[in-house]
């Protein structure tokens, strides 16, 4: 492809995003295809000579388009959103144009320096307390890893990273019953074992129990095991339950333990005053993550981490071959020493352009409305006869079953449940997903997405009713 053609096609394919955002209401929320279909229709071999542009593009509407879950719909109401707005795709776009890979400084000083800055703004925005540095990961999951491998070697003198486990470390990671399911897959990769991880128990609110957790410290202490780290968590994932960080940072501050926060969807409502409370005890915090690719309007990946001891970090992950090494190492941030991977793409710049675009206030305006979405949602929910909320609703994710009069038995309700969320999912109109509650189907509603309106979700509303009263019980 020539430049010329790649203008005209590119032209062409701006006014092909811009028309599928208005128009993307028309798509059924969740694809409705069936396993196999996208493949079966693929050549199976790759092509000899080259095709052109015009042909393979409109295979993709005929052959891909269909296979699309629409992410960026209105009525995504599942799992946490992952949204892209206007300008983190333009920034996504320059990215890919200049195709920078940002390893190090060198290798493009403005993807460092605007990384360092744009990490700065967002610790100012979440109110994190002066101390903490930022860098952009990959993902929540790999954050995880970045802290708890960070943890590991603090704690054993980096001596790990030299000559690995010497089978006597024994150390334990706690995290509550609720925590991401990233954890479990960090511990395991960190090379602790998942046995290693305990899952504390929750309160009725399914956020941790501290006392559970001292209690487990102490019995481990007892039995002569190393406790490591403390994942908390604000905003899990089955229902945004937060954990009270600054009993948790308490005890983990009595036994000198490593202290992570997972704020991957509920920290982008720190950016409201209101919801600072949940970070009342993050001077006991070591390493803090969330993501503005869920809540924030930045095209995925873009995860923030951030991290008390950079020293720490980046002798946890620092290799210098002659061939990496520039006269401004001693000045600069080389990210490749920051995580795990050597090479990086220019994510600052879409980060940059969702912060410089809406603001401060924008923003807040947008993650305002969400809540307030939910918590009308929420209402609804509790004031139905026959329907239930099976957890509280802090921020915009409504948990809740269809629970008619004289249903006593729990396995019918699961059922009952499944069936309903399958079934307005078939509508194509609505995308649910659920989750388990104390071992009950729940029904989960986000209603977090960049364009949902309220009467999106009052026809949501509408149809999950409809829909369960059609049900056979
Ligand atoms: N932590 C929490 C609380 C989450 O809800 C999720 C994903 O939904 C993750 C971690 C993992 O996020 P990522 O996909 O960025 O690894």
């Amino acid at each position: 492809m020539d430049n010329n053609e790649f203008r005209t096609q590119a032209h062409r394919l701006v006014d092909w995003m811009a028309d599928y955002w208005e128009n993307v209401e028309k798509y059924p929320v969740m694809s409705p295809v069936s396993p196999g279909e996208i493949k079966k229709q693929l050549p199976q071999e790759p092509p000899h000579e080259g095709i052109s542009f015009d042909k393979t593009f409109a295979d993709f509407e005929k052959i891909i388009m269909p296979g699309v879950t629409h992410w960026q719909h209105p009525s995504f109401f599942a799992y946490f959103p992952s949204n892209a707005t206007p300008p983190s795709i333009l920034g996504e776009m320059l990215a890919s144009a200049l195709a920078v890979q940002g390893m190090i400084w060198q290798t493009s000083p403005s993807a460092a320096e605007l990384e360092e800055i744009v990490m700065k703004w967002l610790a100012r925005m979440i109110g994190l307390p002066d101390g903490f540095e930022g860098v952009i990961q990959d993902t929540a999951s790999t954050a995880g890893l970045v802290s708890l491998l960070t943890a590991r070697e603090k704690k054993s003198d980096f001596q790990i990273n030299r000559h690995g486990f010497s089978g006597n470390e024994k150390f334990i990671v706690y995290s509550s019953a609720e925590t991401h399911s990233s954890i479990e897959k960090d511990v395991k990769i960190a090379g602790f074992g998942s046995d290693n991880l305990r899952k504390i128990e929750v309160d009725d609110n399914f956020a941790m129990i501290p006392e559970k957790l001292a209690e487990a410290i102490q019995e481990d202490l007892n039995n002569g095991l190393t406790p490591l780290a403390v994942i908390a968590t604000l905003g899990t994932t089955g229902s945004t339950a937060i954990d009270p960080l600054k009993e948790i940072g308490e005890i983990c501050r009595r036994h000198d333990i490593w202290l992570h926060v997972d704020a991957a969807f509920g920290g982008t409502a720190l950016i409201l005053p209101e919801f600072r409370y949940m970070i009342d005890g993050i001077d006991k915090v070591d390493t803090f993550v969330f993501n503005p690719h869920k809540w924030l309007g930045v095209n995925f990946d873009c995860t923030a981490y951030f991290v008390r001891d950079k020293g720490a970090l980046i002798r946890t992950f620092e290799i210098m071959p002659e061939y990496l090494k520039t006269g401004q190492d001693a000045v600069v941030n080389n990210y490749r020493d920051w995580g795990i991977q050597l090479g990086r793409r220019f994510r600052a710049l879409k980060l940059w352009f969702v912060l410089s675009s809406y603001g401060i206030s924008g923003l807040q305006k947008i993650i305002r409305r969400h809540i307030e979405i939910g918590q009308w949602l929420k209402n609804q929910v509790d004031a139905a006869h026959d329907f239930e909320l099976l957890a509280p609703v802090p921020f915009n994710l409504v948990c809740f079953r269809y629970h008619p009069d004289g249903i006593k038995d729990e396995n019918r309700l699961d059922n009952l449940n499944a069936r309903l969320v399958d079934a307005v999912n078939a509508t194509g109109k609505i995308f649910l997903t659920h989750t388990k509650l104390k071992g009950r189907y729940t029904v989960r509603l986000v209603a977090g997405q960049y364009r949902v309106e309220k009467r999106h979700v009052e026809t949501a509303w509408d149809l999950i009713r409809e829909t369960a009263s059609k049900l056979t019980v």
